[in-house]
């Protein structure tokens, strides 16, 4: 049987994978099994941070996998401690706990922001404000938090506990802090899922000073955001605000699962020993590719992730197909007349890698792209923006 009628009989139905089975990688450029080369603006959802099979992140894996791959957290192993040192030293937070994904990391934001009002405020002060299309994961209760209709309506009853305000509205999410007993806010700072839409800078900052004056915890989910993706190391620091806390995956394991929740002085004591765990949260393989990853993000990548995106935008923005380019960094959405699905599916045939999220176009190729590939995709993107499908 080949791959597609063997996945089609043994993987579980929830994915509707694209017509390509890779079978090679190597920086931005994905093979598949007909040796077709094909340029990756996907990097595997924003995970690839330096594209497939980079040296420095390979050399760091199967260095550590050589030595130990796994202690479980009932010991000290030095990885994940020196990476969490690292995470702190550049971002001002105190301490990390570390998990395998997105939706893990948010699930201890979410037990950390109820832990903490449960203390200062009561039991009965428990509730979280996240936004309208938000996405915080597949968890029940990260399902709870996400805003969208969609994700819920198969899995009720949801954990209770998360008021939907618009991203925006400033007057509703201050009125609900105003006369509910809120615990926390949770939101993302570009909708990645929701349709790769940036809030808007005063709305973020007035968000900080409310959860300031009133003793409510502000967590940002930068799972996707995080790790250089929009240009910043993670993308608060982009917005000027300090939150209490941040939630982190998808790139900073470069291709190994990995999340982390990272806590300012305000929570970093908030969880005592026996709280929270995770069998195998901070592994040691998956800690030393972060590692390899986080040493990279410097002031001048990050600036080069910048040009990169202005490079992008200005190349999109003038196209006749092009309704709207949105995102920072990295992280674009087009908005295209024609439908996101054919314009990826055509990119695809024309040998290039683009996601969806919504109804638009989205990219997040490799943060290391070099420009004569990254020039070569956006024209084939261009050109199937152009082409009468
Ligand atoms: C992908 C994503 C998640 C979920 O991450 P998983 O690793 O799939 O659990 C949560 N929040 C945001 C913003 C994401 O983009």
């Amino acid at each position: 049987m080949d791959i597609f009628s063997l996945d089609k009989k043994y993987i579980a139905n929830t994915y509707a994978r694209f017509p390509l089975q890779i079978v090679k990688g190597k920086g931005s450029i994905a093979i598949d099994i007909n040796g077709k080369k094909y340029i990756d603006f996907g990097s595997g959802i924003a995970v690839n941070t330096f594209g497939y099979s980079d040296k420095k992140w390979a050399k760091a894996v199967t260095k550590q996998v050589k030595k130990f791959q796994h202690t479980s957290n009932l010991y000290y192993h030095e990885k994940c401690t020196i990476l969490a040192e690292k995470l702190c030293e550049k971002t001002g937070f105190k301490k990390v706990f570390f998990s395998n994904s997105g939706a893990e990391a948010n699930e201890c934001a979410i037990k950390v922001i109820r832990k903490y009002a449960e203390v200062k405020k009561g039991k009965d002060c428990y509730k979280i404000i996240t936004l309208v299309n938000s996405f915080h994961g597949r968890t029940i209760t990260t399902l709870s938090a996400t805003g969208q209709d969609v994700f819920h309506n198969d899995f009720l009853p949801l954990t209770d506990g998360f008021i939907h305000v618009k991203a925006g509205d400033f007057e509703a999410l201050e009125n609900i802090v105003k006369t509910e007993k809120i615990a926390g806010v949770l939101m993302e700072l570009v909708q990645g899922e929701g349709g790769v839409m940036p809030l808007d800078e005063n709305f973020v900052q007035k968000v900080e000073k409310l959860c300031k004056d009133n003793d409510v915890v502000l967590a940002i989910d930068e799972v996707q955001t995080g790790n250089g993706r929009t240009g910043s190391l993670y993308a608060y620091q982009g917005y000027n605000i300090k939150p209490d806390l941040i939630t982190t995956a998808k790139g900073l394991g470069g291709g190994l699962p990995i999340g982390a929740t990272m806590l300012s002085e305000k929570v970093e004591d908030v969880l005592k020993a026996g709280m929270h765990g995770s069998t195998f949260g901070g592994n040691p393989v998956a800690s030393a590719g972060a590692i390899s990853i986080i040493d990279r993000l410097d002031e001048k990548f990050l600036n080069s992730v910048k040009e990169k995106s202005n490079y992008i935008i200005s190349n999109l923005s003038a196209e006749e197909g092009v309704i709207k380019v949105s995102g920072k960094g990295l992280m674009l959405g087009i908005e295209t007349k024609k439908s996101a699905k054919e314009v990826a599916l055509k990119c695809l045939e024309k040998g290039l890698i683009v996601l969806t999220a919504k109804n638009k176009v989205r990219l997040l190729p490799p943060l290391n792209i070099d420009y004569k590939t990254l020039k070569k995709g956006v024209e084939i993107l261009k050109s199937v923006i152009r082409d009468e499908l």
